[in-house]
């Protein structure tokens, strides 16, 4: 499986990283972000939000598991850490079927009931404001995605 990496130093390489990966998104597209607190899973989304033209602003769903964006294309974007029954029929399909971007936050928590092909997005925590981010693409629309993004 290939694997494709990026170093951003700052919040804004990240977000600016994620803004170019947002122009290349398709309707049904599912990213996984993994990556303790604070490794900057919703500062990525944040990012894509942007790229997608979202005016408002995207926070972590506290409360809510999954929130709902309009943009050039929808984002739904979903923090599965606080789902006490990671079994629960949150009615996921929906989302991937759908017009928009799935995001999930957290995803490893619900991987059963994620698609099999998706892109799998690591945030590794380095000094200071470094973070490294891990591509793993799995399919061949997101292994494109990848290469895409990286030439
Ligand atoms: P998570 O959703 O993974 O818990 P957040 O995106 O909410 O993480 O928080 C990441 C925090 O780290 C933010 O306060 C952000 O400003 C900060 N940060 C510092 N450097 C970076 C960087 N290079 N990329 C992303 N976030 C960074
Ligand atoms: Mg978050």
């Amino acid at each position: 499986m290939s694997k494709y990496q990026y170093t951003s130093t700052q919040p804004s390489e990240t977000t600016d990283f994620a803004k170019r990966m947002a122009q290349l998104l398709k309707p049904q597209d599912v990213i996984a972000l993994e990556g303790d607190l604070g490794a900057g899973k919703t500062t990525f989304t944040k990012g894509l939000a942007e790229g997608l033209n979202i005016k408002k602003t995207v926070n972590s769903p506290t409360f809510t598991i999954i929130k709902e964006y309009n943009g050039t294309l929808p984002l739904y974007h979903m923090d599965v850490y606080r789902l006490e029954d990671s079994n629960e029929d949150l009615g996921f399909d929906e989302y991937f079927e759908g017009n928009g971007v799935t995001v999930v936050e957290w995803a490893h928590l619900v991987e059963d009931q994620l698609p099999k092909e998706l892109l799998t997005i690591y945030l590794k925590h380095g000094d200071h404001d470094t973070r490294t981010i891990v591509l793993e693409p799995k399919g061949k629309r997101y292994e494109e995605l990848c290469k895409e993004l990286f030439s």
